[in-house]
């Protein structure tokens, strides 16, 4: 499935699935710009790693998911140092545990304003360009909680709700303009965003490490196994592929069963 002279921007790409789905264009032969949060040094050791493995140009951007104008010139900057964003992956993500009552206002924000409000301005920010190149492929990272949700985290399932209206709502105003709009909603993928809500909600629901790990986390996925990064970077380059010119507005599980109860 080859993605050879495409550019692709992953939004919060310097860990986890982010990570692995901008080395599985890369891997496909796609140029790649880079965006999160991270230790500098990190940072430019992933993109160099990621350019020197793949033989592909990586840029990286440290655009602030919670700031629209620096998601702006982040799009601006790949379409002028890339020549394009064919591919958008809107997948920077936060979580927050807490029950309604004690959730505090300023995570309430951060999350709908990273989880939900970045996925919109960077599609407004792309499309135009997409548009004027005749396609693209806008992939959106939901969840699992874009279907269902569970208790603690309202701002998080509120968020990825929003993601799945969006994703269909602008698939359907892109129909003809050959821009694929999908999402990928996985359940448990070990990654440091699950690994980092593990001591909150042990304390939000009196709970060790592994009774959290067995009947919270994978409690909800009836293969009992945590979906792995590279799983879930596969389905995104076969959406950014040829092969996948018709599917648009959908949202794609990939929860090991989760959602199907
Ligand atoms: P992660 O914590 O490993 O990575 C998150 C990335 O987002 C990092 O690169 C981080 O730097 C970046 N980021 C966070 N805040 C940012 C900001 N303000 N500006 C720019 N970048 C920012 O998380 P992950 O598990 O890889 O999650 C990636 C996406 O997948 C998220 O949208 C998440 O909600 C979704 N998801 C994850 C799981 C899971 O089980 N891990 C399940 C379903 C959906």
């Amino acid at each position: 499935m080859s993605l050879k002279g495409k550019n692709a921007l992953v939004t919060g790409s310097t860990s986890g699935i982010g990570l692995a789905m901008a080395r599985g264009f890369a891997a496909a032969g796609a140029n790649v710009m880079l965006n999160g949060l991270g230790d500098a040094a990190e940072i430019e050791a992933i993109r160099a790693g990621v350019e020197k493995e793949f033989g592909v140009k990586a840029l990286y951007h440290g655009a602030n998911m919670l700031k629209p104008e620096e998601i702006r010139a982040m799009v601006g900057e790949a379409e002028t140092k890339l020549g394009s964003v064919d591919i958008l992956v809107c997948n920077a993500g936060i979580q927050f545990v807490s029950p309604v009552e004690d959730f505090p206002d300023e995570k309430w924000e951060q999350i709908i304003g990273i989880n939900l409000s970045s996925v919109f301005y960077a599609i407004k920010a792309a499309v135009p360009g997409m548009k004027k190149r005749g396609g693209g492929r806008i992939i959106n990272l939901s969840s699992a909680h874009s279907l269902v949700a569970s208790p603690f985290k309202s701002a998080y399932v509120a968020a990825k709700h929003g993601v799945a209206g969006l994703t269909k709502t602008v698939a359907l105003e892109l129909a003809q303009a050959k821009i694929t709009v999908n999402a990928i909603a996985p359940g448990y993928v070990w990654t440091p965003l699950v690994e980092r809500q593990i001591p909150d909600t042990m304390k939000a629901r009196n709970m060790t490490e592994e009774e959290v790990k067995k009947n919270v986390l994978l409690a909800a996925q009836p293969t009992k196994e945590f979906v792995t990064v590279e799983q879930v970077a596969g389905l995104a380059v076969y959406l950014a592929s040829e092969a996948a010119a018709s599917i648009t507005g959908t949202t794609i599980s990939m929860d090991g069963g989760w959602t199907a109860a």
